[in-house]
């Protein structure tokens, strides 16, 4: 057991440059691609497989598809000089009954590597005609290795996939024939979880599609398990002392500045984190809402409760915009009640920044509200009690953490806009204790949303003007910035298009490849209402609240998940005002279509994130937004729920029963286990400081 534990520690102390044929190179470009060793690189799963296993006769290939096809060459590679010195190859190849012309471009190994007489596979686009079919530059195999299925890797300049692929077949002779497992036996069979050893090796060349599944299944297990009991040991790891304790007492005199009353979901909500800060240890809470569900009152109730009992808080919000909202909001609500409040933003400079400081540092201030510039050195707080962030999938997890640490252990509490089902965040936020805010305050005005087809544009837009004629303002979506191959329009295309359906109205242009300061500045217009439309990409999505603004139409709905289109639609129908959502697609394809018109049926934000989550899967609750979870190499979170579930079961037994105790997996057996999980969150740099 030990020895076979130290040689499996050693494949990951073993650096890439000692395998066969990665000299100091490549060894750059390994680490670079995340497998600084040689234990790393097994770790490092292809992204996708080629299926090598059908080869067919040269004539009943497809013109202008992906084809593998079995050959021979007939003879020698010739080689040209063609253009700009560039040296071309071609080579004919026969399958016994056609011949296939292949050509090459610049590769000088091809008359080494392709040999006349010999079999190979070859694939690649088939061009040429019927009756002369032809490959430009095909991959080829020797027939002899006859390999079935081909792993693909996340390639890098310089490093090919191949190479990567040669490099692992070398790091595979390299594992011990009995390689420790992190999963012990016991587990393995309760869950059908194949080895390790079988894992590594199939999951890079699978000999069929079924050892691909199997070795797959496991790692993705593996990995999910990892994650799960990480989080979950963080959150065992914070429970020691509560340095800043609070009355366990609901905040009423809070309750009464504000001027309406609290739902229930808000009070319980407030009523769970009190406990929280009152209790053992420090809180730590995402409190998931959906849009205009009220979060901001629940974050005041808290500020509040920490500020009555002499300590500070600071809430973080993710654009200069927000925290202007959140400070506007707030000081009034607070101000009157003795609260002292300032913001803090880029803008913020010179002797008033320096002032800022040293009132926050002498405890003249007792709520801070700011943009990540909360963040900075010279931010010092006198006694730092409660870290809210608002909107939290913005920020990555450093940054969170780097707020927390400004202060002794404060409360945390993560407000969050995207409504995740329960598993869902039960894994994303495993080491958080969840309140839900279901419940929208009353009296609020259903939004009427419409689903129509591109030749109804025209009418549409007339709708819009007419409610931009009646004084109120209205967002315009659509989701490219760039104009792409499928000929849809770019965002200042558009916004020409709808400066001409809209003259004399004023139109302002949002979209995310613009600098900070501009975005703020046209976004600044849009809420004091000197632009009458915002033309955008999603990134108006976050937040934002401009009252005024009562009509959105949204072009391409098709290409939006649910919960994003359901953010976008939550910018309006925040007012007085009766509002109305538009969408516009052309897709006739039937399940599309279910989608749209059950997100025109539904207004409740839960509802729509299951549905997606069931439609879509849950890629698009986090898309290329930082959630701040250590990257996962195999498991992905858009078709593995099911592994999922069986994960986070076996993650709640194993931490139930006394194996996980003290924040350790304490019995030898599970010793691989618990480095797996240090290695997991050493690699994501969180440091288990996931928050
Ligand atoms: P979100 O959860 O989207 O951040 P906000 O906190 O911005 O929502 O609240 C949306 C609006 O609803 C604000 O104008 C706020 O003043 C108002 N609001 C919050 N709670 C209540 C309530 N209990 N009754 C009436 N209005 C409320
Ligand atoms: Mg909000």
């Amino acid at each position: 057991m030990e020895e076979r534990q130290a040689k499996r520690t050693t494949l990951f102390q073993k650096d890439i440059n000692t395998l066969k044929g990665v000299g100091e190179k490549r060894a750059v470009l390994f680490r670079k691609l995340g497998a600084p060793t040689v234990g790393d690189l097994l770790r490092l799963y292809p992204r996708a497989y080629e299926d090598w296993s059908h080869p067919l006769a040269i004539d009943s290939t497809a013109l202008n598809e992906i084809a593998v096809v079995r050959a021979t060459v007939t003879r020698t590679p010739t080689e040209h000089r063609i253009k700009g010195g560039r040296l071309l190859y071609r080579v004919i190849v026969t399958d016994g009954v056609s011949d296939m012309t292949l050509t090459f471009f610049n590769n000088r190994y091809i008359p080494n590597l392709l040999k006349a007489g010999e079999e190979y596979l070859f694939r690649g686009k088939v061009t040429g005609t019927l009756l002369r079919r032809e490959m430009t530059a095909p991959e080829f195999l020797p027939e002899a290795k006859n390999l079935q299925i081909v792993p693909i890797y996340p390639a890098t300049q310089g490093l090919t996939s191949r190479v990567i692929s040669n490099a692992v077949q070398e790091a595979l002779k390299l594992l011990p024939e009995s390689v420790n497992d992190p999963l012990p036996l016991e587990l393995r069979e309760k869950y059908e979880l194949c080895h390790l050893g079988f894992a590594l090796e199939h999951v890079h060349f699978p000999q069929s599609e079924e050892e691909l599944a199997t070795a797959r299944y496991r790692l993705i297990f593996e990995e999910f398990l990892v994650l799960q009991l990480g989080l979950m040991r963080i959150k065992q790891g914070r429970k020691t002392g509560n340095p800043h304790p609070v009355p366990n007492a609901f905040p009423e005199e809070f309750a009464r500045l504000l001027p309406f009353s609290l739902t229930n979901a808000q009070r319980r909500t407030i009523t769970e984190a009190v406990q929280d800060m009152a209790g053992e240890s420090p809180m730590n809470r995402l409190v998931q809402g959906d849009v205009g569900s009220g979060k901001t009152a629940v974050a005041a109730a808290l500020c509040w409760t920490v500020i009555r009992s002499g300590m500070q808080a600071a809430l973080m919000a993710p654009t200069e915009i927000l925290a202007a909202q959140h400070f506007a909001s707030l000081s009034d609500l607070l101000a009157p009640a003795g609260v002292r409040c300032a913001l803090l933003t880029g803008s913020v400079k010179g002797t008033e920044r320096k002032k800022l400081f040293a009132a926050l540092e002498n405890g003249e201030i007792d709520l801070i509200i700011g943009t990540h510039a909360l963040l900075g050195d010279k931010v010092q707080f006198r006694d730092l009690g409660l870290v809210v962030t608002d909107e939290q999938h913005r920020f990555g997890v450093n940054q969170r953490s780097a707020l927390a640490k400004k202060g002794a252990s404060p409360h945390l509490l993560v407000m969050s806009a995207t409504p995740i089902p329960r598993t869902l965040a039960l894994m994303v936020y495993g080491d958080l204790d969840i309140s839900v805010l279901d419940e929208l305050p009353p009296g609020r005005q259903k939004i009427n949303t419409y689903l129509i087809d591109p030749p109804k544009r025209e009418r549409a837009f007339g709708f819009v003007k007419k409610h931009l004629d009646e004084g109120r303002q209205g967002y315009l979506i659509c989701p490219l910035i760039d104009e792409d191959e499928s000929g849809m329009m770019s965002v200042t295309q558009y916004a020409e298009v709808v400066q001409r359906s809209f003259p004399g109205c004023t139109v302002g242009v949002l979209h995310g490849k613009m600098k900070a300061v501009e975005k703020e500045q046209v976004m600044d217009a849009f809420s004091k209402g000197e632009t009458q439309l915002l033309v955008s990409t999603t990134v108006v999505e976050v937040g934002v609240d401009v009252p005024n603004a009562v009509i959105m139409l949204i072009e391409n709905a098709e290409r939006y998940g649910l919960s994003q289109l359901h953010q976008l639609r939550g910018r309006i129908g925040r007012g007085q005002y009766q509002s109305s959502c538009i969408l516009i697609t052309d897709i006739r394809n039937e399940e599309s279509l279910k989608r749209l018109l059950m997100f025109r049926d539904t207004s409740d934000g839960f509802k729509i994130a299951e549905a997606d989550l069931r439609l879509r899967g849950p890629g698009d609750f986090f898309g290329q937004r930082q959630h701040g979870l250590p990257l996962l190499k195999i498991a992905d979170l858009s078709t593995d729920m099911r592994v999922l579930h069986q994960a986070q079961q076996c993650a709640r037994e194993l931490f139930s029963q006394d194996i996980f105790r003290g924040g350790t997996l304490e019995t030898n057996e599970y010793r691989g286990l618990r480095s797996e999980i240090a290695r997991l969150f050493a690699r994501s740099g969180s440091d288990g400081v996931v928050l």
